[in-house]
């Protein structure tokens, strides 16, 4: 049972990969965009508050999304992908400890490195294709990149100090990253 993190910056491609590798690999694919999306849809008690900083291009509170989180990870029957978590030094102090209380592990953290220039033009690209309206504007891109830079990146040295990260370049065809995702984790 392989349990995964799938880490880089908004357009790395992240949920791409994470889709495909679950589905190969018969593993849970945790997205906490989609979910906070759902929620959103939903116009759930959670959702209102997400709605505000996902909007801005803003991280929504530590609190809010580790719980949403666990409460996947404890039902857990098979491994899982965690996509887009942890973004933050103390969401990824929380997952350790909520891991240790339910004796699990995370085997590799994968870091799709994609220069910001590229970043910026997937997501204009997919703001055409999917419509988020998070992706549209190009100032809500460019805080959610800053975050990224200053709230999100950090998480790395935490897993380097663990020795669990392998950086694999998030820029060429589809197909060529994920062979080289699945070489990283055999
Ligand atoms: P994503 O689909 O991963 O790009 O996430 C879309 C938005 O959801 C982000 O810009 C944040 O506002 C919010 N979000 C997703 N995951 C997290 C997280 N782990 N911590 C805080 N906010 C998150």
């Amino acid at each position: 049972m392989a349990n995964l993190i799938f880490f880089g910056a908004p357009g790395a491609g992240k949920g791409t990969q994470a889709k495909m590798l679950a589905q190969e690999l018969d593993l849970i694919h945790i997205s906490t965009g989609d979910l906070l999306r759902i929620e959103v849809q939903n116009q759930t008690e959670l959702g209102l508050i997400a709605k505000s900083y996902m909007e801005k291009g803003e991280l929504v509170p530590d609190d809010v999304i580790i719980s949403m989180v666990e409460n996947i990870v404890k039902n857990a029957t098979k491994g899982f992908i965690l996509d887009g978590f942890p973004r933050t030094i103390p969401q990824a102090k929380a997952l350790d400890e909520m891991l240790k209380k339910y004796n699990l592990k995370i085997d590799k953290v994968i870091f799709l490195d994609v220069p910001k220039d590229e970043l910026v033009q997937r997501l204009l690209k997919r703001a055409q294709l999917e419509g988020r309206t998070d992706d549209q504007d190009p100032n809500v891109i460019e805080n959610r990149i800053n975050v990224y830079n200053e709230k999100t990146f950090p998480v790395l040295e935490f897993y380097q100090s663990l020795n669990k990260l392998v950086k694999i370049n998030g820029v060429g065809e589809i197909n060529e990253i994920y062979q080289a995702i699945k070489n990283a984790i055999n």
